[in-house]
């Protein structure tokens, strides 16, 4: 059997689009309709009038999906394929937060699960958190889950008061000043481009910090010939597709999300064809999660 080939007939049987995010493996970003960042994702899914969107990524991308196409099935391959920074924050414990800081905005991170976003009054991604967090009248912000990336958002903006949730990214969070010393003894004609989720130590020492997208943007427009790169290692494949002959090293060895690679083409082929795993979520969890959701969308 011609795998691909079947994906593909699949996805006209089912009217389906397959998504990738940026940190899939190489095959799986060639196979899918778009390839993206969570806030290019999130955009895509919301406008597409196809009945069933295949999301090959992590589960609360495939739940950012649902809340914002309710009428649409979800699929998501690889159902054990989790974010642990979006595990480590949960309703319960944000509410109790909440009504210790009534007069706070809560800006939760997108890596957060449908229930936490319920709570929120905006969600953010890592290429507009700024944005989103300049355009609140309140003062205070209580920025959830990521601490990295909220303290990274900080100092941008230094005139609010942030009180930040302790989550992080496992595979972000293990970089360090010595990955950065070494990278920069090794390769000293490179510009280093780092993710806002890496330790704020690790953030001040780049050349560049942004999400995904707007890493790939950078070396892409950038006459600089070579490159570090401080995230998941997925991002290679769209770096190398767009600049052929720029080179680029990875700042860490085995910069892998487990999770992110769980998706498999042997997986995307049974979610279609059995379609599975489909992401069901209550009616009022989506209408309260759809809010902060929207709101992050129309942050300009
Ligand atoms: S890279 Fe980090 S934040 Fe992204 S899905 Fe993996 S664990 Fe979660």
């Amino acid at each position: 059997m011609d795998i691909k080939k079947e994906i593909l007939r699949l996805k006209e049987e089912r009217n389906a689009i397959i998504v990738a995010h940026l940190y899939q493996d190489g095959e799986i970003q060639d196979i899918a309709d778009m390839v993206g960042d969570s806030f290019e994702l999130s955009r895509y899914c919301a406008a597409t009038d196809k009945d069933v969107i295949v999301f090959c990524g992590v589960h609360f991308m495939a739940e950012s999906a649902k809340i914002l196409s309710p009428q649409k099935t979800v699929l998501l391959p690889a159902l054990d394929a989790g974010c642990p920074m979006a595990n480590m924050a949960n309703a319960e414990d944000l509410k109790k937060l909440k009504a210790k800081y009534p007069e706070a905005a809560v800006v939760c991170y997108v890596n957060t699960t449908a229930a936490v976003k319920a709570e929120c009054d905006i969600c953010c991604t890592s290429s507009i958190a700024v944005k989103v967090v300049r355009s609140l009248p309140n003062k205070q912000i209580l920025f959830l889950p990521d601490r990295n990336l909220g303290q990274y958002i900080a100092k941008q903006v230094p005139e609010k008061e942030f009180i930040f949730w302790p989550g992080f990214c496992p595979t972000h969070n293990a970089l360090t000043t010595m990955h950065v010393e070494e990278a920069r003894t090794a390769y000293p004609n490179a510009v280093l481009a780092i993710h806002p989720e890496a330790p704020p130590e690790v953030v001040d020492m780049a050349d560049f910090v942004g999400s995904t997208k707007q890493i790939i943007d950078f070396c892409t427009q950038s006459d600089k010939q070579e490159f570090i790169i401080g995230t998941e290692e997925g991002i290679l494949h769209q770096l190398k597709l767009k600049n052929p002959e720029k080179k680029f090293y990875m700042l860490k060895y085995r910069f892998i999300c487990p999770n992110m690679k769980k998706t498999t083409m042997e997986l995307l082929y049974e979610s279609l064809r059995d379609m599975k795993h489909e992401i069901t979520l209550d009616e009022e969890t989506i209408r309260k999660a759809s809010l902060s959701l929207e709101r992050m969308l129309k942050v300009k």
